[in-house]
């Protein structure tokens, strides 16, 4: 198995990182409502084969596939999983360019050939998406991609690229922007309870506790 693979409960959901193949190290999310047992993966980045290993370890019925941003780390396993499981996959409308290009970035970046989703279901603005028993607030939070987002959960939030621990995203790839990206993480961190987890698309997780003296460090010092 690959270097991270931790199974974390917070509340009723638990929480498995898959981490997936080098170069990047992007972390996969299988987030399982306890209660019901509905699965969501979030960014399948990779290893189709080993997210499914974990899926079905996990037991339960996998629902849907969400991604925070477009980046082909964060969507190379979206088509196999859709294959293999008939799901669907939700975006932001303002990401559909970037996932629109993934398999031209992923050979010009990775040199790597992969599959765009088959279908994806693009949201605007920031939606609650229901699904049974609970439900999920999405964050818009462009900067690091035109359509960035942040999916907050009772407890806990996936920030993809865009807020890492200590770190965040880059912003010089196309459609990515500095300022946009400051803005966002100033507001995605004024809105979330302190206590609340943050599961980003690289290494390990903290809490807006921790994230939040820190970011206003990094923003004093002019981060951008
Ligand atoms: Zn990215
Ligand atoms: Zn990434």
């Amino acid at each position: 198995m690959l270097p991270r693979d931790d199974i974390e409960t917070v509340g009723d959901f638990s929480i498995t990182t898959v981490v997936v193949a080098p170069p990047w190290y992007e972390n996969c999310y299988l987030v399982k409502h306890l209660p019901t047992g509905r699965q969501l993966v979030i960014d399948p980045g990779g290893d189709a084969e080993v997210v499914l290993a974990a899926l079905e370890a996990n037991g339960g019925n996998v629902t849907e596939i969400l991604l925070t941003h477009g980046h082909p780390d964060h969507l190379g396993a979206v088509h196999e999983l859709q294959t293999a499981l008939g799901i669907g996959c939700r975006a932001h409308q303002e990401e559909r360019p970037i996932i629109d290009g993934v398999a031209n970035w992923a050979g010009a970046l990775m040199q790597r050939r992969i599959r765009g989703p088959e279908s994806v279901v693009y949201f605007t603005d920031e939606p609650t998406l229901s699904f049974e028993g609970f439900e999920v607030e999405v964050l818009f939070t462009p900067g690091h991609t035109p359509g960035g987002v942040c999916y907050v959960f009772d407890g806990f939030a996936f920030t993809g690229d865009t807020l890492f621990n200590q770190g965040v995203g880059r912003t010089d790839l196309p459609g990515g922007d500095g300022r946009t990206l400051s803005l966002s993480i100033s507001r995605l961190l004024k809105g979330l309870n302190p206590k609340i987890r943050l599961y980003s698309g690289h290494g390990p997780s903290w809490t807006a506790a921790e994230a939040r003296p820190w970011w206003e460090r990094a923003a004093a010092y002019g981060y951008f």
